[in-house]
C-alpha cells in the first residue's frame, strides 16, 4: 500500500520501457498505483490514406494471433507510411479507454493477463487444495486479504506486539535494535526509498561477482520524495501541511492522543532524515553508489546508532561487508538515532507500523491511507477496488507461487523451448554482429564477446521456482500472514547471503508482462506475461514472432552492450570496456541516427528531440537487425512458407511495426516527445528504414517518403 518510488535514472538494472512498464515491476506488494486524468481525444499522425492498395492478407489467418487483416490499412502504401499499413484498421477502430492517456498492445497485455491472474487465484480460494500446496497459500493469502469483516472486526488488535516493542524502547540501544528488526527486503535498483530508515537488497557487489552481500538503501520518510521536504514553495508547504494531517489522523485512529502536536514532531524528523538523502541526480552515477563499508566503518563513520545493536537484530551480526548506496543517508539516520528524542522516535515508529500494514488493517485506516495517498498524491478519486488490491498483495508475498499457477495454465514447457530457442538465434545473431562491427576495436570487440557468452537470458518462468514451504498461509489471518511473509524474504535474503551469485534467481513476476536486464550479475529475463500473443505465439508464425517478441530481446539485450551496458564487464561488475576511441566513433555513427529522428514532427510545432531517444532508438535498431538475422538463421536455408499472400519477410516486418501500434491523448503524445527516452511508436515503427531487408520485402523505391538512400541507412549494430 506504501509508496515506493522508482529512481529516475536506472544504473544496475533497468526495467526497459520498450517491454516494460517499469511501475509495474516492483519487488515491493506495497506500491500505489497512479490514475491518469480522463481523456479521450486520439491524436491524428499520418496523412491521408492514398486510395492504392498494397500487400495484404488475403485470408483469415492472422499473422499473429489478435493481429489479423482488419488490423493493417491495405490502402497506405507501405514506403510511404509503413506504420499505417501495418496499423491503420487497429489505429482507426480502437477506443482510448476513458480512464487512460495511452492505450497499446502492452496495456492490453497487461489487463487480459491480470484478469487471467485474478481468475486464477480465484479458482485456488474456492478449490480447498491440500494444506502447504502452492494454490492453498495463494488461495487462503487472497481470501485473508478480501475478508474485510475478519480485518475489522480484530481492530487494531495485531498490532498489540510491535506496539509493546515500541513502547518499551527506553534508551538508544534498545531504538537500535527495534530499527534493525525493520530491516527488510524492500528495495532493489530501481527504488530510490525504502519503507524503514534503512532498506536492504541482497545483490553481488559492484566489484565481487562471486559473493552476494547487504546492499543498504536509504529510506524511512512518508512522502515520495526527498524533494518534498526541502521544497520551500507554497505548493511544497502545502503538501507538508496535508501530510502532517495525514499523520495526526493515523494517530488519533490509532488511540493516541494530542496527535497534533505529535505529527508535528513526526515531520520534522521526517523532514530532518530527508536532508541527508542523496539527491536524485546521484543516481544516475553507479559509481556514487559503490561505497563498500566494512562492519566495523558504521561506528567510525556513522556515529549515533548502537550499530552492534542494530546488525543483530537484523540478523547481520556476523556481516563484515556492505554496500551502502547512500552514506549520507545513513549517516544521517544514525546521528539522529542519538540527537532526537526517545520519544519523538517512537511516534515516528507507531505511526509507520500502522502506515505499513495499512492495508490490512480495518477500513478506518485504509480510508485514510487512501486519502492521503491516494487522493492528495496522485489525484485519485476512487480508492482502487478491494480484489485489485488483493491481488497485487498477493503477487507480492506469493509471487513466485501465482507465477507456477500462471504457467501451469497458460505457458507450457513448449513455449519455454521455442523462446529458448529464439533466444539461441539472437546470441548467434548478435555474435556475428559483434565480430563484424566498424566502431568497435578488436580488443574492444573480444570483451563484448565474453559478455555475451556469458549472458544468462532467462526465458518465461524460472527454473527452479521459491520454495515457500516455510511459509504458513494461514486463512482468516490477513495480517498475520503479510507478517510471514516479510519474515519469510528476510530469511531468504540472510540464506542467499551465504550463497554464491545466481544469476538465474528471478528478479520479476512471470505472470507480469515485463522485461528486466540486471547488469550485476549479467542476466535479462523475459516473463511468460510479455511472451504471449500478438508478441509471442508458441503455435504461431516464426516469421512474426521474429518479428515481433525477438525484436523486443533483441532491443534489451543490446542494452547489456550500449552505452548503459559498457559499465559491466561479462561478470556484472563495474569498470568500463570500451575504450575512448569505440566511444567515439560509435558517437559519431549514432549522430546520423539522431538526424534521422529530429525530422519526425507529428506536429508542425512537435518534433522528436533526436538526441533525447538516442539510445533507445539505437536499441530500436539493433533489435530489428538482429532479430532480421537470427528470423533468417531460424530457416536453416530452407524458404519461408507464405501465408495469407505475404512473404515470410513481409511478415517479419509487418510484425515489428505492429508491435509498436497505440493510440494516445495530444497531452500524452506531447509529454511522450517532450520528456520519453522513446519516441512514440510509429516513429520506431518507421526503424525499418535502415533495414535493407523491408525494401526488397515491400518493393520500395526512391520516391516513396521512407525512402533512404542505401549508403545514409544506419547501421551502428
Ligand atoms: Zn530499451
Amino acid at each position: 500500500m506504501k509508496r515506493i518510488r522508482l529512481r529516475k535514472a536506472v544504473p544496475l538494472l533497468v526495467g526497459c520501457a520498450a517491454m516494460l512498464n517499469p511501475v509495474t515491476y516492483m519487488a515491493n506488494p506495497r506500491s500505489n498505483s497512479t490514475s491518469s486524468p480522463l481523456i479521450s481525444s486520439l491524436t491524428p499522425f499520418r496523412m491521408p490514406p492514398s486510395g492504392r492498395t498494397f500487400p495484404r492478407l488475403i485470408t483469415g489467418d492472422p499473422v499473429i494471433r489478435g493481429a489479423t487483416n482488419s488490423d493493417m490499412d491495405p490502402s497506405a502504401k507501405p514506403g510511404d507510411d509503413f506504420y499505417r499499413y501495418a496499423n491503420g484498421g487497429w489505429v482507426a477502430r480502437t477506443v482510448l479507454p476513458a480512464d487512460r492517456q495511452g492505450y497499446d498492445t502492452r496495456a492490453m497485455l497487461t489487463a487480459s493477463t491480470r484478469e487471467r491472474v485474478h481468475r486464477l487465484i480465484q479458482d485456488a480460494v474456492t478449490t480447498h487444495s491440500a494444506k502447504d500446496s502452492v494454490a492453498q497459500k495463494v488461495g487462503d493469502y487472497y481470501a485473508s486479504f478480501m475478508d474485510e469483516s475478519s480485518i475489522g472486526s480484530k481492530g487494531l488488535a495485531p498490532l498489540a506486539a510491535e506496539m509493546a516493542a515500541i513502547a518499551a524502547i527506553a534508551n538508544k540501544t534498545a531504538l537500535s535494535a527495534y530499527l534493525g528488526s525493520t530491516l527488510n527486503h524492500e528495495v532493489d535498483a530501481l527504488t530510490s526509498n525504502a519503507d524503514h530508515v534503512i532498506g536492504l537488497w541482497v545483490n553481488q557487489g559492484f566489484e565481487d561477482a562471486v559473493h552476494n552481500l547487504p546492499h543498504l538503501w536509504q529510506g524511512g520518510i512518508g512522502l515520495p520524495d526527498r524533494d518534498n521536504y526541502l521544497d520551500t514553495s507554497s505548493t511544497g508547504a502545502e503538501l507538508r501541511a496535508k501530510y502532517q494531517a495525514h499523520i495526526a489522523a493515523v494517530l488519533k485512529l490509532a488511540g493516541f492522543a494530542d496527535s497534533d502536536p505529535r505529527a508535528a514532531r513526526i515531520l520534522s524528523l521526517e523532514a530532518h532524515m530527508a536532508g541527508t538523502f542523496a539527491p536524485d541526480s546521484d543516481a544516475a552515477d553507479v559509481f556514487k553508489q559503490n561505497n563498500l563499508w566494512k562492519r566495523r566503518d558504521f561506528d567510525v563513520k556513522a556515529p549515533g546508532m548502537d550499530w552492534e545493536a542494530y546488525f543483530k537484530s537484523a540478523g547481520l551480526a556476523k556481516q563484515s561487508d556492505f554496500v551502502v548506496w547512500q552514506p549520507s543517508a545513513i549517516i544521517g539516520v544514525s546521528a539522529l538515532a542519538a540527537s532526537e528524542a526517545i520519544e519523538e522516535w517512537k511516534d515516528y515508529l507507531r505511526f509507520h507500523l500502522v502506515e505499513h500494514y495499512a492495508s490490512v488493517l480495518p477500513e478506518a485506516i485504509k480510508a485514510e491511507h487512501f486519502a492521503f495517498y491516494g487522493m492528495v498524491l496522485t489525484g485519485a478519486r476512487q480508492a482502487p477496488k478491494r480484489s485489485e488490491a488483493a491481488i497485487d498483495a498477493t503477487n507480492g508475498a506469493l509471487g513466485q507461487a501465482v507465477g507456477q499457477l500462471y504457467t501451469h495454465r497458460y505457458f507450457p514447457p513448449e513455449a519455454k523451448a521455442k523462446a529458448q530457442a529464439m533466444v539461441r538465434d539472437l546470441l548467434t545473431a548478435y555474435h556475428a554482429r559483434i565480430l563484424n562491427l566498424s566502431w568497435m576495436s578488436p580488443q574492444t570487440k573480444g570483451k563484448a564477446l565474453a559478455k555475451l557468452a556469458a549472458l544468462e537470458i532467462g526465458v518465461g518462468f524460472p527454473d527452479s521456482w521459491i520454495d515457500y514451504s516455510t511459509l504458513n498461509i494461514v486463512r482468516g489471518d490477513a495480517f498475520g500472514n503479510m507478517r510471514r511473509a516479510e519474515a519469510f524474504y528476510h530469511r531468504r535474503d540472510l540464506a542467499r547471503l551465504r550463497q554464491p551469485v545466481d544469476p538465474v534467481e528471478w528478479p520479476l513476476d512471470v505472470q507480469v508482462p515485463g522485461a528486466v536486464i540486471m547488469f550485476s550479475p549479467n542476466a535479462e529475463y523475459f516473463s511468460a506475461g510479455i511472451l504471449q500473443p500478438p508478441y509471442f505465439d508458441c503455435d504461431g508464425d516464426t516469421a512474426s514472432n521474429y518479428g515481433s517478441a525477438g525484436a523486443g530481446m533483441a532491443h534489451e539485450i543490446s542494452h547489456s552492450f550500449d552505452e548503459l551496458g559498457n559499465t559491466y564487464d561479462a561478470r556484472g561488475r563495474l569498470g568500463n570496456w570500451w575504450t575512448d576511441e569505440d566511444r567515439a566513433k560509435f558517437h559519431k555513427e549514432a549522430a546520423k541516427l539522431a538526424t534521422q529522428l529530429d525530422a519526425y514532427c507529428p506536429q508542425r510545432d512537435l518534433c522528436v528531440n533526436g538526441k533525447q531517444v538516442l539510445g533507445e532508438s539505437i536499441a530500436d535498431l539493433a533489435g530489428v537487425l538482429v532479430a532480421h538475422d537470427a528470423y533468417v538463421l531460424s530457416l536453416k536455408g530452407k524458404p519461408d512458407v507464405v501465408i495469407g499472400g505475404l512473404s515470410g519477410e513481409q511478415r517479419f516486418f509487418l510484425a515489428f511495426a505492429q508491435r509498436w501500434r497505440k493510440i494516445q491523448s495530444e497531452a500524452a503524445l506531447r509529454k511522450q516527445i517532450t520528456t520519453d527516452t522513446h519516441p512514440p511508436g510509429e516513429y520506431r515503427s518507421d526503424t525499418v528504414r535502415n533495414v535493407d531487408g523491408w525494401y526488397k520485402a515491400f518493393n520500395v523505391v526512391p520516391g516513396d517518403r521512407l525512402y533512404i538512400k542505401p549508403e545514409d541507412r544506419v547501421r551502428i549494430w
